[in-house]
């Protein structure tokens, strides 16, 4: 995966686990402004990421542990969900650059994009592959 996403990382044991993960990486994607990833195992590199964000601590889950110690070592950007909400949710367009309120992140598998706003997500849904739907955000 590219240097320019954020790995998100957290417990991802039930369904539920890694709805609420990938919840949270919703806002991981809009507060820091790059496309954000949901860890769903521990199989990554953390060094391929530009950081990664704990939605539990460290010791809450076993990828946190793990994966977390990983980025530290590696001395990289990692931050919990604490120093996550001290940031601003963007309100500018990742894409065309343009302030929009309703610019958010868009679910591309397991990957938040960065926050967009409507008309570039529509016109990404007009561009799109087949087979590389957009998600609308819940
Ligand atoms: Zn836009």
């Amino acid at each position: 995966m590219a240097r320019n996403t954020i790995l998100v990382v957290g417990n991802t044991t039930t369904p539920a686990d890694l709805e609420d993960l990938t919840a949270f990486a919703f806002d991981v994607a809009d507060r820091i402004q790059l496309p954000a990833e949901v860890a769903t195992s521990m199989a990554y590199d953390v060094t391929a990421y530009a950081g990664v964000v704990l939605y539990d601590t460290w010791l809450d889950s076993v990828p946190s542990a793990v994966l977390g110690t990983e980025a530290l070592e590696a001395d990289m950007f990692a931050i919990g969900a604490d120093e996550l909400y001290a940031y601003e949710p963007t309100k500018t367009c990742g894409h065309c650059g343009e302030v929009d309120d309703e610019a958010a992140p868009v679910l591309r598998g397991n990957t938040w994009t960065v926050s967009v706003c409507p008309s570039c997500v529509a016109e990404a849904a007009r561009v799109a592959l087949p087979g590389a739907p957009l998600v609308a955000a819940a």
